[in-house]
């Protein structure tokens, strides 16, 4: 593996410290809140932690990082879990911050003991005051100096639940002048009155989350703790803690997070989302969750083919949201099986057949082995309305009076006349096929430039289709902020389309939850949860075509 030219920054660090020996092996760890759904710039995580051991031969911890008890919960740890195994990746072990909670007390008392912290009295606000700014130096606690016995001893009565919220704080005792902000005294411990999901209330005092997550990290040795950019400043701080302690030296790495057009991607935001009721849930297709994007018709193998595509940077970038939509178009159409099926049915009556027959369909054109099904054919069909046109222009290749087209699989077939109802909208439109193009083929070497599906309406089954579009009108509803709006500004009001007359084959009527589909000519479509055998409800992953961009162009 000395072939250094292909490989991502993380990947040579790795490779050069299994080289000189300072790692036997190497341990990375996903170390999410249990404070929301994962979401697909979590996924680009869990690629690069999970994919990177896998490589080396290591291993990778999931550990959740439940020091903030007021906003975590149970349920995100379980739809983590569960997220993770779908993509196709498993933890070596199950961790939990607050698991480490009595050794990082014990190594708080270590350090007031080293008279490297302190007990502080000021109030939050006034500790951000006192910080100073990035041109001026903070200001020294009026409680900085207590003595080693007086920490120890509030420290302890901290633990014991004698003080209220709020009411003193352990900070770090570093320099309140400090170049990187992140080293002024830093706050280690707050007092919470607050359950958790875990430790139930068997603390009143919670780690920050810098005080706890190196600490963690060395606890369980990970060799390389890989984070998003925003953390490059507080690195200082992580390696003071393990210094100071003389613990297993982890190490951090940054990289860049993944940014996505057309999204917001901070639990926080989702969360609002959810609650304001602007998506359903958590799990509504249009979210950039892992478990939106699954409801959606996403495979596991194109999200980590995205991510792996995508790469690995150290500078922050905005990733197309197309470029996800390809990788699943590309999975989906080695996989998926095609079917016929018309979203916005119109009747199309061939006056000169007679009875139903059964006719050949190829099941995956990409894929012999799926080999193929008989599907039903009458006098009485379904087809796109849209695949017909009174006056059509010149181009148009579809059905029109006088025009001929082939119905996929079927025959040729040419438009006579229609018939309208009182209001002028088209309830039928007849036609006449040719007996000697069956299967679809031309039986005197005449061509037509249309092929149009259709479903026999004498034999098919009722479905809702949901169509989707982005979210957010706006490529980054977030840097909108700036501007005095939110990210709620942009809100895409026509985000979910339901049609609820679809017409389907009868080969769907087993189709599972999750099952994936190309309907030919429309997009990829999977079960969603809300299908019964009696009603089939599906939704579109996405078109066949990206036409979203041309669109923009
Ligand atoms: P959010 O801001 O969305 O709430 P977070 O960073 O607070 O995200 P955590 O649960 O703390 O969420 O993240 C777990 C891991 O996933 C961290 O290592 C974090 O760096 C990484 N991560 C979060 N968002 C992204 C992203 N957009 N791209 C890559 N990695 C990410
Ligand atoms: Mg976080």
């Amino acid at each position: 593996m000395d072939n250094t030219q292909n490989l991502n920054f993380l990947e040579e660090i790795i490779e050069s410290d299994l080289k000189s020996g300072k790692c036997e092996s190497i341990i990375t760890r996903f170390p999410p809140e249990p404070n929301g759904y994962l979401h697909i710039g979590h996924a680009k995580s869990i690629c690069l932690n999970f994919g990177l051991a896998k490589k080396y031969k290591g291993r990778t911890n999931l550990r959740f990082d439940d020091t903030n008890p007021v906003k975590e919960d149970i349920e995100y740890v379980d739809s983590i879990k569960e997220d993770i195994k779908w993509l196709g990746f498993e933890w070596a072990s199950e961790n939990y911050a607050s698991d480490y909670f009595e050794q990082l007390y014990e190594w708080a008392l270590v350090l007031i003991k080293k008279g490297l912290a302190y007990v502080d009295d000021q109030s939050l606000e006034e500790i951000r005051l006192n910080r100073g700014t990035i041109q001026s130096p903070g200001k020294d606690s009026p409680y900085r100096n207590r003595s080693i016995e007086e920490n120890t001893d509030l420290f302890q009565r901290m633990r014991a639940g004698e003080f209220e919220d709020g009411e003193k704080i352990l900070r770090a005792k570093i320099n309140m002048a400090h170049s990187n902000m992140h080293m002024r005294d830093p706050i280690l411990y707050r007092i919470v009155h607050a359950e958790h999901h875990r430790t139930g209330n068997k603390w009143c005092i919670y780690p920050m989350y810098d005080y706890a997550h190196g600490q963690s990290d060395s606890i369980e040795k990970i060799t390389h703790s890989i984070c998003t950019l925003e953390f490059d400043i507080h690195r200082p701080l992580y390696d003071w803690f393990i210094e100071q302690l003389g613990i297993f030296p982890s190490h951090q790495y940054e990289f860049a997070r993944l940014n996505l057009s057309y999204t917001v991607m901070s639990k926080r935001k989702l969360l609002q989302l959810v609650k304001e009721g602007y998506v359903r849930s958590w799990d509504d297709p249009r979210m950039p969750t892992i478990s939106g994007f699954r409801r959606r018709g996403y495979t596991p193998e194109s999200i980590r083919n995205f991510c792996d595509n995508i790469g690995v940077a150290k500078r922050d970038n905005l990733i197309d949201y197309s470029r996800l939509e390809f990788a699943l178009r590309e999975d989906l159409n080695k996989r998926a099986d095609r079917v016929m099926a018309v979203l916005n049915p119109v009747k199309l009556i061939i006056d000169n057949y007679e009875g139903e027959e059964l006719l050949d369909a190829i099941n995956n054109p990409e894929d012999e082995s799926k080999g193929s099904r008989q599907i039903s054919f009458s006098d009485t069909l379904f087809i796109e309305r849209e695949d017909f046109m009174e006056n059509p222009p010149n181009k148009f290749f579809r059905l029109a009076i006088g025009k001929e087209v082939r119905l996929r699989y079927a025959y040729f077939v040419t438009c006579t006349h229609i018939e309208k109802d009182e209001q002028g909208n088209i309830t039928a439109i007849h036609c006449t096929y040719d007996p000697l193009s069956k299967g679809g083929n031309s039986p005197d070497g005449r061509k037509v430039k249309g092929t149009i599906h259709w479903v026999n309406a004498k034999n098919c089954l009722d479905a809702e289709v949901r169509l989707f579009d982005r979210l957010f009108t706006e490529e980054t509803p977030d840097k909108t902020d700036e501007e005095g709006k939110t990210f709620l500004d942009y809100i895409n009001p026509y985000s979910l389309q339901i049609l609820t007359e679809c017409k389907l084959e009868k080969s769907l009527s087993q189709a599972k939850h999750l099952n994936k589909y190309q309907f030919e000519r429309l997009g990829y479509f999977s079960v969603d949860y809300d299908s019964t055998p009696e009603r089939l409800v599906f939704n579109r992953a996405c078109t066949l075509k990206d036409s979203w961009t041309k669109q923009q162009s």
